[in-house]
């Protein structure tokens, strides 16, 4: 049974509703979530819910299905998001788990954990206590391996995923371990998840070799019962079938059953899933695309010498390659791979004390909102601007220590007002994103396709929509230039001739009716974003440059050719009129290559040698 809590209930009355449920004999647990907040009665007691519905603060009192409460969407509708220091699992960013099946020794696991760092993996595995079908197999370095992965932690900060075998280490083990995991065989080791329900350290927990989802998410309301531990991640990783090819088959499907049915965010480890170290990396595709948070993989430095689960580890080449195709895919499903080497440089302290918040133009809920998240991270903070110049003066003053501007977009072309900002404003490009962008039609509820006349619409959005709108002459497009804010204007006026374009979650946040999704021209439809800074960040193999050049024959020719000679790869080049001189223009340089400071010093002042003008707007870890 669930308590589903009025919207603004005080503290005293969610007291005395613990109360009563506690006096009615059962355990109360209380749910705090962004859409709304429960009390879960858990226990085994019998309770009228008659009686509760009547407590001050209750809303409503719904019957749970399910055999479990806690770990279910009926208690929190929303995805939860567990996080690990200053990372999360789970929301708008993917993560890669990697390391060798078993802490070896000192030496193999820190060349490893260098070697993921220098990657951009954040999170290490490694077991120190395994759990062998054979009792003559290496049983794992015990607290001496704990003892190895946190030194690679502090060596690297990479984050520490390890085994936890017998409830009596539980205690021990979360001293060294950032997330805990609870293997395979140990899935319905009661004795051992209800000890992981003591502590808040998260816990992974995977899936028994033949567990139905049900079983598995039984196994997770034990760690989640005592309210306690909040902090649940869940982990596939094949179970058992007739089919012998592999070692166990990747169950892909429960990755939207799980989405239905619980809150918990899900991990895909396609390394024991399949056992074969060549179809590890489809695997791991498939589950991004199929939901998953992350994965899990095995990767070792040399697989043909591993003490165990050589077969199916990954090579660092093949985890390279790997990271560089989840980075790919991640926009499609709306995620960004979460990769150290990606991450906006530190703050810079200049001037007086920085604010915390990203800014970023438009109203909560835009797609530049969107952005921040998909590249700080679920608990960044977000300054709405309402205008792009605002969010470079506030970058500028130090009110924000970043700000994030759209640049362009596959269907609609450059924003060129960011353009002509960034050659404005002394601040830079210090990290890029691409976000898939989704248009719907938004309208009040009870408004009818055949009903609309007018349509509000940001220019870019409506060049994104453009065939949707092309087979419509009768409606009107005005514009606005907020999206997420036309979608209010349109609420607040109760117009019912008329619809806005913007996002399904502004529509959600707004509560107005999405009456067709997916409107843009093509699918393939993303926009990237810029993030800026008062302090460049300096290091990345991307760079964006602006310039002039002399207005005779080879000018331009010139300039290009410094880039060939430096084997930069040009990725973007656009000319843009210089505001207030006629027919004179600006070139706009993207171009990748890995340069030492020295050879991009070197590239710079050959290229001085052919401009009239020349502005480094950002050296930075692009986007791949
Ligand atoms: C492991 O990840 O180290 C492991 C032993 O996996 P599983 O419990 O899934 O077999
Ligand atoms: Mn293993």
């Amino acid at each position: 049974m669930i308590l589903v809590l009025k919207p603004g209930v005080t503290d005293a009355e969610i007291r005395g509703i613990e109360e009563a449920v506690r006096s009615a004999g059962g355990s109360p647990v209380l749910v705090e979530g962004k859409e709304r907040s429960v009390v879960a009665v858990v226990g085994t007691a019998k309770i009228d819910p008659s009686q509760l519905e009547l407590l001050p603060g209750v809303s409503q009192v719904l019957r749970v299905g399910k055999p479990y409460k806690l770990a279910s969407r009926e208690v929190k509708p929303e995805d939860s998001i567990v996080r690990v220091g200053d990372l999360s699992i789970g929301g708008s960013q993917i993560v890669v788990v990697a390391g060798p099946c078993t802490v070896e020794n000192r030496k193999m696991l820190l060349e490893t954990a260098h070697r993921l760092a220098e990657m951009g993996v954040t999170f290490l595995r490694g077991g120190a206590f395994k759990p062998r079908t054979s009792p003559y197999a290496f049983q794992g370095l015990g607290e001496e391996g704990l003892r190895i992965l946190a030194e690679a932690r502090e060596a690297t900060g990479l984050k520490v995923v390890t085994e936890v075998m017998a409830p009596d280490k539980v205690e021990l083990v979360a001293r060294y371990a950032d997330v805990l995991q609870i293997g395979a065989r140990n899935m319905q080791n009661f004795d051992l998840l209800k000890e992981c329900a003591q502590i808040r350290k998260p816990v992974l927990l995977k899936r028994g070799l033949s567990a139905t989802v049900d079983e598995w998410l039984q196994s997770a309301e034990y760690i989640l019962q005592a309210g306690k531990n909040r902090d649940v991640i869940l982990c596939e990783r094949g179970i058992r079938t007739f089919e012998t090819a592999t070692r166990n088959t990747v169950d892909l499907n429960a990755l939207p059953v799980l989405r239905e049915r619980t809150h918990l965010p899900v991990l895909v480890d396609p390394s024991h899933g399949t056992g074969v170290r060549r179809y590890v990396p489809p695997l791991a595709l498939a589950a991004v695309a199929a939901g998953a948070a992350g994965v899990m993989v095995e990767v070792h430095p040399d697989p043909e010498r591993a003490v165990s689960d050589g077969p199916q580890s990954l090579t660092f080449e093949m985890l390279e390659r790997l990271l560089r195709d989840l980075e790919a895919i991640a926009p499609v499903v709306g995620k960004r791979l979460d990769l150290s080497t990606k991450r906006p440089p530190p703050r810079a302290a200049r001037g007086r004390a920085h604010g915390e918040a990203v800014a970023f133009q438009g109203e909560p809920g835009a797609f530049s909102e969107k952005a921040v998240r998909q590249f700080f991270g679920d608990s960044v903070r977000t300054s709405p601007s309402p205008s792009f110049r605002d969010v470079f003066e506030k970058v500028l003053s130090g009110e924000c220590p970043y700000g994030l501007v759209p640049i362009e977009n596959t269907l609609g072309g450059s924003i060129h007002q960011n353009y002509d900002l960034l050659v404005e404003y002394d601040v830079h490009i210090v990290g890029e994103t691409r976000l898939r962008v989704v248009h719907s039609l938004i309208a009040n509820r009870g408004t009818r396709l055949e009903d609309i006349r007018r349509i509000y619409a940001h220019p870019q959005a409506a060049a994104q929509c453009e065939k949707f709108l092309r087979a419509r002459p009768a409606w009107s497009i005005l514009q606005v230039y907020d999206t997420a804010g036309s979608v209010r204007m349109i609420k607040e006026e109760k117009a019912f001739d008329a619809a806005a374009i913007a996002s399904a979650e502004a529509a959600r946040r707004f509560d107005m009716e999405v009456l067709k999704e997916g409107i843009e021209s093509d699918p393939r439809n993303y926009t990237r974003f810029l993030v800026i800074a008062a302090e460049p960040a300096r290091k990345g193999d991307k760079v964006s440059l602006v310039y002039g050049t002399a207005n005779r024959p080879g000018a331009l020719f010139r300039t290009l050719e410094v880039f060939a000679r430096h084997a930069m790869n040009l990725t973007k080049l656009e000319s843009r009129p210089i505001p207030g001189k006629p027919w004179e223009y600006l070139f706009y340089v993207d171009a990748t290559e890995d340069l030492s400071n020295r050879q991009m010093a070197a590239a710079l002042k050959a290229l001085r040698e052919h401009t009239t003008f020349l502005k480094v707007l950002g050296i930075y870890p692009g986007a791949s």
